[in-house]
């Protein structure tokens, strides 16, 4: 599973940092910034569950298992 931030969507309200500390970091310039694109399985739930939390939707996910 991979994971991307929008940066032009994100309003950096840090939810997904929060959730998974692990994949996401803000940036200094205030949007939230993907550290693995590719999502180890044991981090897949906390990242679902900031995609679904994320104010303004800026966070998608692609399956990369055909
Ligand atoms: S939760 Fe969404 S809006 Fe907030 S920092 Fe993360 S990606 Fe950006």
């Amino acid at each position: 599973m991979k994971v991307r931030v929008d940066a032009d969507i994100c309003a950096g309200f840090g939810v997904c940092l929060g959730l998974c500390p692990e994949i996401f970091e803000l940036h200094d310039d205030g949007y939230a910034v993907v550290l693995a694109a590719e999502v180890p399985p044991q981090h897949e739930a906390s990242v679902r569950k900031a995609v679904s939390q994320c104010p303004s939707n800026a966070i998608s996910l692609s399956d990369d298992r055909g």
